[in-house]
């Protein structure tokens, strides 16, 4: 391959490799779920409000959203709500990040059309292996 055949090929991968949207106020968990899928080798796409998460997947069409549930303003499981009501967004599969692990919690999740959840504190040895499942998912 030649020099710019080998840069073409790069782009490429670079293309491929799947964007994901992290909606999380708490710097600390931010940065743990961000360097996890960074090591995985996906590209990460950062909103620290519920509002702002909205924005980023108009703008953005990532290829799954990690929701932080509690959020100040708009909350997880309203964002999540207004992600699939609207055409545009709600092929985007949506994966709640919760401290809730109760029974109820998680009915609530997925009424406000979470496609699954991940439990804080965060296994990281599970984390890689849910976040594939669920991109996998999505593909269909
Ligand atoms: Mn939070």
């Amino acid at each position: 391959m030649t020099k710019p055949e080998i840069a073409n090929r790069k782009s490429q991968i670079e293309n491929r490799k799947s964007r994901i949207l992290v909606v999380e106020d708490n710097p600390l968990n931010m940065e743990l779920v961000v360097d996890l899928l960074e090591l995985e080798g996906y590209s990460a796409l950062q909103a620290t409000t519920g509002e702002e998460g909205l924005e980023m997947a108009h703008a953005e069409k990532p290829d799954l959203i990690l929701m932080d549930m509690q959020l100040p303003g708009l909350d997880g499981f309203d964002a999540t709500r207004r992600l699939k009501n609207d055409p545009a967004t709600r092929d985007i599969p949506v994966v709640a990040i919760t401290a809730y692990a109760m029974r109820g919690d998680a009915e609530k999740m997925y009424q406000a059309g979470c496609a699954g959840y991940i439990p804080k504190p965060i296994d990281i040895h599970q984390f890689a292996q849910t976040v594939a499942r669920f991109l996998k998912r999505g593909e269909g």
